[in-house]
């Protein structure tokens, strides 16, 4: 017994046709017309499968499969069908399809099962029209209010609400999922580890913890001309040897930490005028919060060394800090066991990008399953996985949530 390899394979090139781009990308907004027709094609399948439908108030889809046990949590998996502009057609698209596949090959199987199962598909999990990532699942899971994800408005001043309403898409606060057995994401890595490496399967212990600082150094604007090099407090140099110390120290570290400098503004930004004030942001990744913790430690101590030996002023201010996730022990464990027992090559990871079920960790046991992304492309049309790669994922995805529903009378040999 087996997933329908053809099948899953024709129904992602199908969902692929919607939003279309010129370089066989994707651009699927959501909550646009492109999102509509996508989730339309997807509740067509599951309406086939005679699934229980339901839409939430946050237009997050779950499609339900009863067990043996109604009253039992159900085991919920999937992902999420909106794109960047001009993504790639594999990110969420794949956690969703596979989903869907999954619960076909239980059905034609005519597979029993105690715990009941549920399909999911997220809205606005990437953050592209409404910028904050994973809504759907921060909305239901406690992370975000209602209130503040309604009136968050598009580039047009579209809000949430009238942009779900628009699309018909907008369920009932009962309709949420409250509490999950088990919440499993197929997803595809995004990065190059997995393909550099030659393994099928990245089995993702939990989600790096990020800290964002602002960081300012002052000195003092002076002319370009006149002022000698020895009497110069130039912000921007100062800036420069705290990113360059910290960039270094970082590379020597040799573990996950890594750090960003991804935005930097320099005033008053002016040929002729030695810069007296630059600011620029610090993004630091580690999975362990107390390592990540250390590493904000020591990135201040170096802003503060150079500060002090460049005659500036320096200013640290935390933007953001998002901790560590880590994800089920126990569910890793069945992942790598059914990868042994099937021959699956893998990697225990961690995921230096934020996913739905970062969030879905707060309402039961949480796992994703990784497969590689071809040179680690992702967020852009050229954004590929291989079709052997994605078999074996999706019989994974399949062989624990037929574990995971207490499924009998089936045999996977
Ligand atoms: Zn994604």
């Amino acid at each position: 017994m087996e997933i329908n390899s053809k099948r899953l394979h024709q129904r992602f090139y199908q969902m692929a046709e919607i939003g279309k781009t010129e370089k066989k990308g994707v651009s699927r907004l959501a909550l646009t017309k492109e999102d509509r027709v996508g989730r339309e094609l997807f509740i067509k399948w599951l309406k086939k499968l005679k699934l229980n439908i339901r839409v939430d108030d946050f237009g997050n889809i779950f499609a339900r499969k009863e067990g043996s046990n109604p009253s039992l949590p159900p085991v919920v998996f999937g992902s999420h069908l909106d794109s960047v502009p001009n993504g790639g057609k594999f990110d969420g698209t794949l956690g969703v399809l596979a989903a869907v596949e999954v619960v076909e090959t239980i059905c034609e199987n005519n597979i029993q099962h105690d715990f009941p199962l549920e399909i999911v598909m997220f809205t606005n999990e990437e953050g592209a029209r409404y910028t904050q990532p994973m809504l759907g699942s921060g909305a239901i899971t406690g992370v975000l209010q209602k209130e503040y994800v309604y009136q968050l408005k598009d580039d047009n001043g579209i809000a949430f609400i009238d942009a779900l309403k628009e699309i018909g898409y907008l369920g009932n606060q009962e309709n949420r999922v409250s509490k999950v057995k088990a919440f499993i994401e197929l997803h595809i890595e995004q990065g190059p580890v997995l393909f550099d490496k030659g393994a099928t399967i990245g089995i993702v212990k939990g989600i790096q913890g990020i800290s964002w600082q602002k960081v300012t150094f002052a000195g003092q604007a002076d002319h370009a001309g006149p002022t000698p090099m020895a009497q110069r407090k130039d912000a921007f140099v100062s800036a420069i040897k705290a990113m360059d110390k910290i960039h270094r120290w970082v590379s020597k570290l040799k573990d996950e930490t890594s750090v960003t400098f991804g935005k930097c503004s320099v005033s008053p930004n002016v040929v002729n005028v030695v810069p007296g004030q630059v600011t620029f942001t610090v993004d630091l990744r580690h999975p362990n919060k107390k390592i990540l913790n250390q590493r904000v430690d020591k990135v201040k101590e170096i802003i503060l060394t150079i500060a002090s030996h460049t005659e500036t002023e320096e200013q640290i201010e935390e933007i953001s800090f998002m901790e560590p996730v880590l994800f089920s022990e126990r569910l890793v464990k069945e992942i790598e066991n059914i990868c042994d027992e099937n021959g699956y090559s893998y990697h225990a990871m961690f995921s230096g990008a934020g996913h739905d079920a970062m969030y879905m960790n707060r309402l039961g046991e949480t796992v994703m399953i990784f497969v590689p992304s071809v040179d680690g492309k992702s967020h852009c049309e050229e954004e590929e996985s291989l079709w052997k790669d994605i078999y074996q994922g999706t019989d994974l995805l399949f062989q624990l949530v037929c574990k995971e529903i207490g499924a009998y009378s089936y045999d996977f040999k």
